[in-house]
């Protein structure tokens, strides 16, 4: 019989892509479903960047390449974090992988072991635990303030901060809760950061373009340069440039790190796609107009959304500051009875009375550490999402 390994029972399923999965079987039974579960931007791939992978393939650039990523890639990648964030890397010290998502796993596989611990400020990405889990180190999660829009707080950090702590986790503009940390905040993080310099810092930094009301992004190296040579500076083209099915994301940070994260790599996938890279290279040198523009249709249904959603009895939005999501707290939809006479107890609760009652497909806030609350994806037209928001108010009026 099959006997599965430790470390597979110490992780589960990512939620987004099973709740996905459970939105599209429902509407294979033919169940007028609506789904704001994704975790993608609804826009194509720029045209620029699809030419140059359609003549990457007809320049037979379809073999192995540096595990790293090629000459051409790694300059583009260089160039963006000196253009954007002011941050200078050398090509041994920027890594381009199978998505950001892979750059995370080679970092936190290369450096956690058992006893280690990973601080993680919740609500999170649902993979950054699992991750530490199969690397077998301890997440700890630090709650952000609810009175400063879920965002990690300087005292918190301090507080959970031991000699076992290997990383600090930032994630801005967060997913779920669309957190930023404005240039002062990241100061105050990065005070107490300088006083534990066995901590390191890896800041995923992927949905830096999709920022609102004309905040300015910052990531941690570049406004405290003392962090610098300890932090893995982690991005990718997925949401800047709508390109998540070509898998590519990337980091920069301190040469022994990126070098151990190569050769971890080396025996997993070896390079990334070549011509994803050919295309994640035009991305990052070619035309940047669209990112404000779509940026802007974003923040358009953020306002749409968190405004329906506040009209909903028993549902209370804040504004994110930037990311597709929106994550409103459902704290006084608990304890109230839906018309089978099930009464609602948890997040979990809300989101199955949802799809049943309205097939309305969202995520629940325990998947990422922060309830009772839910994951709208406004990577939508605006006309799904009225339509959603409209199911989430008629279910919230049913309930007695
Ligand atoms: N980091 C965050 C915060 C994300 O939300 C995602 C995707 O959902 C990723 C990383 C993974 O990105 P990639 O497509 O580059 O693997």
């Amino acid at each position: 019989s099959l006997h599965l390994a430790q470390r597979t029972h110490r992780i589960k399923p990512s939620p987004s892509s099973m709740a996905g999965q459970r939105a599209r079987e429902l509407m294979a039974q033919g169940r007028d479903i609506v789904s704001l579960s994704a975790g993608e931007p609804d826009f194509d791939t720029p045209e620029n960047v699809v030419e140059a992978a359609i003549r990457a393939m007809r320049a037979s650039r379809t073999k192995y390449t540096d595990i790293g990523g090629t000459p051409e890639l790694k300059a583009a990648i260089r160039d963006k974090f000196r253009r954007e964030n002011g941050l200078e890397y050398g090509s041994q010290e920027v890594i381009a992988g199978t998505g950001a998502k892979q750059v995370i796993f080679n970092a936190l596989m290369c450096t956690v072991e058992e006893g280690c611990e990973v601080i993680i400020p919740a609500p999170y990405w649902v993979s950054y635990p699992d991750i530490v889990l199969l690397a077998g180190g301890k997440p700890v999660f630090v709650q952000g303030s609810p009175r400063h829009g879920l965002k990690l707080q300087a005292d918190a950090l301090e507080r959970a901060i031991t000699p076992n702590t290997r990383w600090l986790i930032l994630n801005a503009p967060g997913n779920p809760a669309g957190c930023v940390y404005s240039e002062d905040e990241l100061r105050e993080l990065a005070r107490v950061l300088l006083r534990h310099p066995h901590v390191w810092i890896l800041t995923d930094d992927m949905s830096e373009h999709i920022l609102f009301d004309d905040r300015k992004f910052k990531t941690i190296a570049q406004v405290e340069p003392r962090l610098y040579d300890r932090t893995l500076t982690v991005n990718g083209v997925s949401k800047a440039y709508a390109m998540t099915g070509w898998r590519i994301g990337y980091a920069g940070g301190p040469r022994d790190l990126v070098y151990a994260m190569t050769k971890m790599q080396s025996h997993s996938t070896s390079n990334p796609s070549s011509i994803s890279q050919a295309a994640a290279a035009e991305a990052l040198m070619g035309p940047q107009h669209f990112i404000k523009e779509r940026a802007a249709i974003f923040q358009q249904r953020r306002d749409r959304v968190v405004a329906l959603l506040n009209a909903c009895p028993g549902v209370t939005c804040a504004l994110p500051e930037g990311a597709f999501y929106v994550y409103p707290s459902c704290a006084a939809l608990l304890g109230r009875s839906t018309p089978g006479g099930k009464v609602l107890e948890t997040d979990e609760d809300v989101i199955l009375y949802l799809l049943d009652e309205e097939n309305l497909a969202v995520l629940q806030g325990a998947a990422y550490g922060t309830s009772p609350h839910f994951r709208i994806s406004i990577a939508s037209s605006m006309e799904t999402l009225e339509e959603g928001c409209a199911r989430v108010r008629r279910a919230c009026e049913k309930l007695a």
